[in-house]
C-alpha cells in the first residue's frame, strides 16, 4: 500500500515535492533536507498529505 504525499518547506511553506511512501516501512511522518527553488537552499521539509479529488 503506497500513499502519495507532498514535502512542504518548512520556511516558506511551499509545497516542493510529490512522491509517494510505502507505509508499511514508514508508517511515521518524517522530514527531511531538500532543496527549495523559493529560499534557494536546502530546508527541512515535512510530509502533507495530498487529498484526492
Ligand atoms: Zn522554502
Amino acid at each position: 500500500m503506497r500513499d502519495l504525499i507532498k514535502l512542504s518547506c518548512e520556511e516558506c511553506k511551499r509545497d516542493n515535492y510529490v512522491t509517494d511512501k510505502n507505509k508499511r516501512t514508514m508508517p511515521e511522518k518524517f522530514k527531511i533536507k531538500k532543496y527549495c527553488a523559493a529560499c534557494r537552499t536546502h530546508t527541512v521539509h515535512k510530509e502533507g498529505k495530498i487529498s484526492k479529488g
